[in-house]
């Protein structure tokens, strides 16, 4: 399984190398976490990852899900909106020897000139859907995403079932550090 080959260690500041597979959130500085484990491994699986997906990832912080999702074998884009963060991520996962595609900036509108991805996942809380990510999701795509209050989110997943119909679930309730942008919190 990924989450057994990835060293969680090399994501977290030396400080709290030590708790690194405490199954916890970790600060990784800008105020931001790595999430929880238990919840990498639950977006991981609500996304369905299959080798040569194309999946776009709001929100690199530490890069170790990027990290996860390029050994699971998909085609990594991922965007973070804090400049030390966005370099820092980039050289962990270069020395690991991924190369997922990095980008600096708000991730809310997506990344549309890569779209469609096969799956979306957003790693911090939005107060609503992003509406630009359900149209840059492929048929058969799935947009993993939690919406809710700063203080608690629901896990939405949506699945585009054709050109024009998509199925919505609401599944367990997580607690992310909020997603900040046009399309999110202010
Ligand atoms: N997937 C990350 C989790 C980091 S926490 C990991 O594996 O470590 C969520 C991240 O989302 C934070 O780094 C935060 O800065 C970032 N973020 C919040 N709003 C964003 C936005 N609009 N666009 C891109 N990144 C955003």
């Amino acid at each position: 399984m990924a989450i057994q080959a990835i060293p969680r260690h090399l994501f977290v500041d030396t400080a709290l190398e030590n708790r690194a597979y405490e199954d916890t959130a970790l600060p990784i500085g800008s105020g931001q976490t790595i999430s929880q484990p238990y919840t990498v491994a639950a977006q991981t699986e609500l996304l369905e990852v299959a080798r040569g997906d194309k999946v776009l990832e709001i929100g690199t912080g530490s890069g170790y899900q990027a990290a996860i999702l390029s050994h699971m074998g998909a085609d990594v884009y991922s965007v973070e909106r804090h400049e030390k963060l966005y370099h820092k991520a980039k050289q962990i996962l270069n020395e690991l020897g991924y190369r997922p595609n990095l980008k600096l900036g708000d991730g809310t509108m997506g990344w549309s000139a890569y779209a469609p991805y096969d799956g979306i996942v957003v790693t911090a809380g939005a107060p609503v859907v992003p509406d630009d990510l359900i149209d840059q999701l492929n048929v058969g795509g799935r947009l993993v995403v939690p919406v809710g209050s700063q203080k608690s989110q629901v896990m939405v997943r949506i699945t585009r079932v054709s050109e024009e119909s998509y199925e919505e679930e609401h599944l367990q309730h997580f607690k992310f550090v909020p997603l900040i942008g046009e399309k999110g919190w202010d």
